[in-house]
């Protein structure tokens, strides 16, 4: 099969670790008998400093023409002090405007060969991290109205959380939908006894859960979520919740498999394409000097596979040599602790790519 994949490099680390992911899936490519084609196109502070516009349309309509999108990072202290609509990370909030992207995945698997970089304790860790937060993306109290008023008291002021079942649904599908191709079962987090728009999404969600009799679904809230992700986090597999505490959740449960380098995203709309980064940015302090680590883009690569492509098996390949690459205490200067030996990213790269065969 043809796969066209439109590809964001970005700024910073963003062409060193895309360059990684797309050498990993040329290899893919060629062991299970796959074309991809690499459309290249800018966003971000190279596509401001091109063009004047960090989202340059042809960018848009490149990505909205692609089977898939795979995105670096975007960003940098050159572009800081530029006005907000033309900062790299306005380009961000319009590319998953434009592309109707309204689900982020991150999963948080601690590979076991890192448990050490857990900062749980060993007895925890040891059970095994393996999970995946299914956010919303575009609705919730980031989007609701906000303002500020003058009050008897002063000046205050408020933000709302509002969430339509149309949302609550569609957001609820693709949860399902992923467990289905995991352990068939999903918790949903919300804070349903004080907030009235987490009633409705409880209630929206077991609802659309009668689709699904399959997959086993239960309730929880996000204090005790919060909690619960650093006692026992083996008892989670597939979380869904709210933009605000997914948001937060997912920089905690990020937190517990050790480097930001690691870690994949996926964003979905209602088709099959996808957009997927890394979960850490451009890292201007490292850029240019061939140390970055680019797992988190190579296993961003493995996701785009699996979830847009239904490549599973391409997918699993990907994920395995990230795997005994790291058995074989190959590390890059992130992982790595005091004194051990480093690789470079192109030397990860390929060491990843001669696990694959
Ligand atoms: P960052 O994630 O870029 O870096 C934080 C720290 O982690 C740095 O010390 C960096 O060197 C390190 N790091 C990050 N990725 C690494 C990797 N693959 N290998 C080794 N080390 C790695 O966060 P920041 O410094 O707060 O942000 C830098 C720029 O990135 C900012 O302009 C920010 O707006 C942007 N940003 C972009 C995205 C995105 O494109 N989606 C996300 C977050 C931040």
């Amino acid at each position: 099969m043809n796969y066209n994949i439109a590809v964001i490099e970005g700024d910073g680390i963003g062409p060193e670790i895309v360059q990684a992911s797309i050498r990993v899936m040329e290899a893919v490519g060629v062991r299970f008998g796959h074309r991809f084609s690499f459309q290249k196109v800018l966003m971000g502070g190279c596509a401001y400093d091109a063009t004047g516009n960090p989202l340059p349309k042809e960018t848009v309509d490149t990505c909205l023409a692609s089977d898939s999108v795979l995105l670096g990072a975007v960003g940098g202290p050159k572009w800081d002090t530029l006005p907000g609509h033309l900062r790299p990370e306005a380009a961000l909030l319009g590319i998953r405007k434009a592309l109707g992207l309204y689900a982020n995945l991150r999963p948080a698997q601690l590979f076991s060969s890192l448990a050490s970089a857990c900062p749980l304790r060993a007895d925890i860790a040891e059970k095994g991290i393996d999970l995946i937060i299914v956010r919303e993306l575009t609705g919730g109290i980031y989007f609701g109205e906000r303002g500020r008023r003058q009050t008897k008291n002063g000046e205050e002021a408020y933000d709302t959380e509002a969430y339509s079942v149309k949302e609550i649904e569609r957001i609820a599908r693709v949860a399902f939908d992923l467990a289905r191709k995991r352990k068939k079962s999903v918790i949903s987090i919300d804070k349903a006894n004080v907030l009235e728009s987490s009633r409705l999404w409880r209630e929206t969600v077991h609802a659309t859960a009668k689709e699904y009799p399959d997959v086993a679904v239960s309730d929880m809230l996000v204090d005790n979520a919060a909690m619960q992700l650093v006692r026992n986090p083996s008892q989670f597999d597939v979380v869904v919740t709210s933009n605000m505490f997914g948001d937060i959740l997912s920089d905690e449960a990020s937190m517990l498999t050790g480097s930001i380098g690691l870690l994949s995203s996926a964003s979905l709309g209602d088709g099959t394409r996808g957009l997927y980064e890394p979960i850490h940015g451009s890292a201007p302090d490292i850029a240019g000097k061939g140390i970055a680590n680019p797992i988190a883009t190579i296993l961003s690569g493995a996701l785009m596979l699996r979830l847009s492509l239904g490549l599973e098996q391409e997918a699993f390949a990907i994920e395995n040599a990230v795997n005994s690459v790291l058995a074989k205490g190959l590390r890059t200067a992130d992982i790595a602790r005091t004194g051990e030996d480093t690789l470079t990213c192109s030397q990860m790269t390929d060491a990843v790519i001669a696990c694959l065969a």
